[in-house]
């Protein structure tokens, strides 16, 4: 795993899968744990370094939401407080997410030391604008469903973090496994949140972190006109928009976006 931003109290892991990001925060009141690894040799790492640096903080442990690499690790931090969207803990169909992680599993022939579970939820979050104080730590939820039905953005005080999920990437366009309407939704939200100011620091599901302001509003921009082609495309059926939409972009894993963006169109003919 490759520490790819190192700040006082945060801290974000990438693993060689999926790019995908753990952060950990570590404040005097708590150690937060966002979406904990995905390969095993990096759980690991992650479990470790927790111990070392826990002392006698409380854990939390916080998923964005529940696709498979997001929550392939919790079987190795089952003694953390969970927190995730009310959609997650209740709606989700957890045996389906297991099996989903088995399968990627089986097909790369990875052994986990580690039970499968899907994690139980101790802190559930059911409204727009929740917040969880934990000492002088306040985290603040909303709703970000689209990518996925169960989504959640956390915002860390006074850090001025914002967790985003699977969304506004530097490196995919918005993947659309739910709801088109909802992810738009998902990215206004995040649009005022950038727009208020607080954000000093944003972490994508996958990606770069960044602390500008004006790169955070270029993705949050970048991903309300991929929605925009891609309806457009549902109708025309011209691929146009999207290839120079790739090319201005400047994405890097190009054969496997294809396939996200024909199943994007494939959701919005249905
Ligand atoms: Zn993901």
């Amino acid at each position: 795993m490759n520490i790819i931003y190192k700040r006082s109290f945060i801290s974000v892991y990438s693993s060689m899968m999926y790019r995908m990001n753990t952060t950990i925060i570590e404040t005097h009141d708590l150690v937060l744990l966002v979406d904990p690894g995905y390969l095993p040799s990096e759980i690991q790492a992650l479990r470790h370094h927790i111990d070392e640096i826990r002392d006698s903080r409380p854990l939390y442990l916080l998923f964005t939401h529940s696709d498979f690499d997001h929550i392939a690790g919790y079987g190795a931090f089952t003694d953390a407080i969970t927190i995730a969207g009310q959609a997650f803990a209740e709606q989700t169909d957890q045996e389906q997410a297991i099996r989903d992680v088995q399968l990627y599993d089986d097909e790369a022939y990875l052994d986990r030391p580690y039970e499968l579970l899907y994690p139980p939820v101790d802190y559930v979050i059911r409204e727009e604008g929740q917040t969880l104080h934990i000492g002088n730590t306040q985290l603040t939820f909303y709703i970000a469903h689209g990518h996925n039905p169960d989504g959640i953005l956390t915002v860390v005080e006074p850090l001025g973090l914002l967790i985003a999920g699977d969304y506004a990437s530097d490196i995919e366009f918005p993947f659309v496994y739910y709801s088109f309407p909802e992810y738009r939704e998902t990215l206004n939200t995040m649009q005022r949140l950038v727009a208020g100011g607080s954000v000093r620091v944003m972490i994508p599901g996958h990606g770069s972190v960044t602390e500008k302001q004006a790169e955070m509003e270029r993705r949050v921009k970048a991903s309300l006109a991929y929605l925009d082609l891609a309806e457009a495309e549902a109708v025309s059926g011209s691929r146009q928009p999207f290839e120079r939409f790739v090319e201005r972009q400047g994405y890097r894993y190009s054969l496997s976006l294809t396939r996200r963006h024909e199943n994007n169109i494939k959701l919005l003919r249905e």
